[in-house]
């Protein structure tokens, strides 16, 4: 092509443990996939613990800068009990609400996918899950964890009266729920095309609202193939019958729930990929577990479900799904030639976290 094109903006933020290991590998991969027309503008900034060490805050704000400036985020891992003293506006987690704030971040996306050279690590039965392909669209700052009023009081009335008693406020307004549904249609867009919406419209006003709004949003996606689950059967069928799914669309309290319960699916912590999008293309992407210090340095940690995030950012954030699906192809590659990281056990050959971000390079070509 002819045509001169900007070189897309990452804003890298490794931050520690094993995030600087497992993002050295993503950025191998990312870097292998530059040529005419594929350009990649990579700027490294301080995040979380170690952010904290250098400048005495976790999220420095040229930090916050930089991922304004940017694209993407491609995010490492933040976390290190040995900053559980701190105040928690100074703990490392506090960057992850610092900049989905700064960012307008209010989507949680869980890609949750079982190759089948994989399945036997699963808890369920490889026949069930050989081929699942699951992403999880969780609405994240609604609901019930943010809902007033919310509190501890005397309960006032009723057969417990005098009694302390918790409370909190289910609620979503109709704007944050047509957002979310159009990440969910979005993405599945660019999927199977098929998204599948837990409420508990049954019992809910809430959910009865939300489920209004999602049919509403539909008629835009006469493409995308619409259902709906009350939570309860959607966690059943996630078990059950996983293969069922491509697209779940969930607020924040059952996305949280169903989110987990999908990452388990797969056996392995080291595989599910998480992104964070708000209203325009940016997002912010990062491996589904966290620091893992415990095997932190040494060269074992398995960087699939980061170079997994990668291949989220390029299809959600960079408008590349045909390089999102060569960085997926050359991942089933590895593994269909037998490499594992010591996490995936029973592997013909194990490598080093290295190792894995090199022969997925080389399964690129
Ligand atoms: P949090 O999610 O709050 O950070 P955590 O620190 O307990 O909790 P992780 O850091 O995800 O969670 O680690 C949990 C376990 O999984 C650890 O034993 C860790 O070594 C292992 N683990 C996590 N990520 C990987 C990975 N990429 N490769 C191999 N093992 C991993
Ligand atoms: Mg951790």
């Amino acid at each position: 092509s002819t045509l001169v094109s900007q070189p897309h903006r990452i804003a890298v933020l490794p931050g520690e443990g094993i995030g600087p290991e497992i993002v050295a590998q993503a950025l191998k991969v990312l870097r292998a996939l530059q040529g005419p027309g594929i350009e990649f503008e990579i700027n490294e900034a301080p995040v979380g613990g170690s952010a904290y060490l250098l400048t005495g805050t976790p999220l420095p704000q040229p930090t916050v800068e930089l991922a304004l400036a940017s694209d993407a985020v491609l995010f490492g891992a933040v976390g290190d009990p040995c900053f559980d003293h701190l105040e928690t506006a100074l703990r490392p987690e506090r960057a992850i609400l610092g900049l989905r704030n700064a960012l307008g971040l209010f989507a949680n996306l869980k890609q949750v996918s079982v190759p089948a050279e994989l399945a036997e690590l699963s808890p369920l039965r490889a026949d069930k899950v050989s081929g699942v392909d699951v992403l999880v669209v969780r609405e994240l700052n609604g609901d019930v964890y943010t809902g007033q009023p919310r509190g501890v009081r005397v309960a006032p009335d009723g057969l417990f009266t005098g009694e302390r008693e918790g409370f909190d406020t289910m609620r979503y307004a109709e704007g944050e729920v047509r957002r979310i549904a159009h990440v969910a249609f979005k993405a599945a867009q660019r999927r199977s095309k098929r998204v599948c919406n837990v409420d508990k419209a049954n019992v809910l006003a809430t959910s009865r609202v939300w489920r209004e709004v999602v049919i509403d949003v539909a008629r835009e996606y006469p493409d995308i193939e619409l259902t709906h689950l009350y939570a309860d059967s959607a966690a059943m069928q996630l078990i059950s019958n996983p293969g069922r799914f491509d697209v779940i669309l969930a607020g924040n309290l059952f996305g949280d729930i169903l989110s987990d319960a999908a990452s388990v699916l797969t056996g392995s912590i080291g595989l599910p990929a998480s992104a964070l999008l708000g209203e325009g293309p940016r997002g912010m992407y990062e491996a589904g577990h966290g620091t893992a210090l415990d095997i932190a340095g040494r060269d074992i940690a398995n960087p699939l479900a980061c170079i997994r995030a990668a291949a989220l950012m390029l299809r959600h954030s960079l408008g590349r799904n045909d390089l999102a699906q060569r960085i997926e192809a050359a991942v089933t590659s590895v593994l269909r030639q037998g490499l594992r990281t010591a996490d995936l056990a029973g592997g013909s050959r194990v490598v080093g976290t290295s190792a894995m971000g090199d022969a997925v390079v080389a399964a690129l070509r």
